[in-house]
């Protein structure tokens, strides 16, 4: 973060500025919506472990006790139960909001479509309400589904994308994309000290079995030698990041006074099949892969273009695709040991 901070510059995309390059940059006290989240988790661990105190704000819709649990045990960490969409109030002082608060996965915004559209403007709107009553840095975790399906690959900041707007992915993706206009407003109308963060798939230890992504999938049915089920002839690509390189560049981007877009993504890109013989190859697995329908406005190729996040940032991952899917693997197998 140090090296990330110090790197950064006034280019497209930075507001220029002067904050100090040091780990104390990330802020003194943070607020952390969508806390008890998979990359929320992760977030407010590394948050604490860089000596910040953190507020993490949940309505543990799709979020995990367990999580909330853990970082209870740590000094100077609190949790608010409480759902963004309606006044998100923390008492004491604020010096930086990063907003991850959102069902995240296909299967829980198709679950949760209005509320999925309500915590992307409403619940948006009220942490950028936060850091403009208490002057703290905003950070939006968005995510690469602004592009949608892209025309463009791979994808820069400056594509604006292509989304339909009334898809069955379009709760998730227009609510990312009224996130940006908003907290774009929010900088430009009304002074606040905004930057916004294109996630890709990132995955990693803490992620739920029962996520519906395709990393879970693959890896609970790889390791439970049932079918591995590949949407379509498994020939479109994604780009995989591991967590903790996501929450490298969160905290990056955090510490600077970057303005974003920036995305945050692997540079590796491998097509879905690609990934579940990984994955079976890795988990010693014998299952079969099987194919079924690929679902509607699923994006054929996905890549971050990720020169603006090593230029303003000095990001870049760090941790290799098998690696990370040793790492989550293991997880994985604790897990289901531990529900047997
Ligand atoms: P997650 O579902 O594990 O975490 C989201 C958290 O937000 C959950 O704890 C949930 O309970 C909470 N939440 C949802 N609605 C809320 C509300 N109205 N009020 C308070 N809390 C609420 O998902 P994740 O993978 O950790 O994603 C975190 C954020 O990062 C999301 O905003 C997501 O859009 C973004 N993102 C994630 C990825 C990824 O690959 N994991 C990629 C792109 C963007």
């Amino acid at each position: 973060v140090e090296a990330a901070a110090g790197r950064r510059g006034s280019r497209d995309g930075s507001r220029g500025g002067s904050r100090q390059d040091s780990r104390d940059d990330v802020g003194r006290r943070v607020v952390v919506t969508g806390g008890a989240g998979f990359l929320g988790g992760w977030l407010c661990r590394r948050l604490l472990d860089d000596g910040c105190e953190v507020v993490a704000v949940d309505n543990l819709v799709t979020g995990t006790p367990a999580v909330v649990e853990e970082l209870e045990a740590r000094p100077h960490f609190s949790f608010i139960e409480a759902d963004v969409t309606r006044v998100l109030d923390v008492p004491g002082h604020v010096d930086l909001v990063m907003h991850l608060a959102s069902p995240a996965s296909p299967v829980h915004y198709a679950a949760l479509p209005v509320e999925t559209m309500l915590v992307g403007s409403q619940g948006t709107m009220h942490a950028l309400d936060l850091a403009q009553v208490r002057g703290a840095r905003f950070v939006l975790a968005s995510t690469s589904e602004v592009y949608g399906d892209p025309l463009v690959h791979p994808q820069p900041e400056t594509y604006w994308g292509n989304v339909n707007p009334v898809g069955p992915r379009s709760v998730y993706d227009e609510a990312k994309r009224f996130a940006e206009a908003l907290t774009t407003a929010y900088r430009t109308s009304r002074g606040v000290d905004t930057g916004i963060a294109r996630i890709f798939n990132t995955y990693g230890p803490g992620m739920r079995t029962d996520d519906g992504r395709m990393i879970p999938a693959f890896m609970t049915q790889a390791l439970k030698g049932e079918p591995v089920t590949v949407t379509g002839d498994g020939s479109q690509t994604r780009s995989l990041c591991f967590v903790t390189d996501t929450v490298d560049g969160l905290c990056a981007l955090a510490a600077s006074d970057c303005v974003g877009p920036v995305n945050l993504g692997g540079d590796d890109e491998v097509t879905v099949l690609e990934l579940a013989e990984t994955v079976c190859r890795l988990a010693g697995s014998s299952s079969p892969i099987t194919f079924v329908d690929l679902p509607e406005d699923d994006p054929r190729v996905r890549r971050p273009d990720t020169a603006r996040a090593a230029q303003l940032l000095g990001w870049k991952p760090q941790v290799p695709v098998e690696e990370g899917l040793r790492r989550t693997l293991e997880w994985f197998e604790e897990q289901l040991r531990s529900a047997a």
